[in-house]
């Protein structure tokens, strides 16, 4: 999906949700919200955003992380640092480079950012990615 947007030039964004306890979080679900194109960025309109947490919540579902493509780097824009669809410690945003070319051979390349507060952002490191992310089998075949 990134890719194919990727090689028109678009940036694309979703919504990682799913539930969380004190110390762990489970991405059960994505939802890709309707994006607006911004002059730098894409933009989730506010009555998508409000549709987005009502459907979350219907579904006893938590928002876990953004995630979105950039054309080049994993790096924070200016943007990405002051706008976030939720603005609670915990929540994290996750940039991946290159349209999504190179996802998801190239895992250390993704930006990943946690919230601390207002535009200011955690870089969670080599270390603490390969810590705090476990990513489970989605098919598991069984002979
Ligand atoms: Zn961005």
């Amino acid at each position: 999906m990134l890719a194919r947007h990727g090689a028109v030039g678009d940036e694309r964004f979703w919504v990682w949700a799913g539930t969380a306890n004190q110390n762990e979080a489970f991405v059960s679900t994505v939802v890709t919200p309707r994006v607006e194109a911004g002059y730098m960025h894409g933009e989730v309109p506010a009555g998508v955003s409000a549709r987005l947490f009502e459907a979350l919540d219907t579904r006893d579902l938590v928002p876990l992380a953004q995630v979105h493509s950039h054309p080049k780097g994993p790096g924070m824009s200016r943007t990405d640092r002051e706008l976030s669809l939720v603005a609670v410690p915990g929540f994290w945003s996750i940039i991946i480079p290159e349209f999504g070319f190179t996802w998801p051979t190239n895992v250390s390349r993704r930006g990943v950012y946690e919230y601390k507060a207002k535009r200011d952002w955690h870089i969670l490191t080599g270390h603490e990615k390969s810590e705090r992310i476990d990513i489970d089998d989605s098919v598991i075949q069984v002979d």
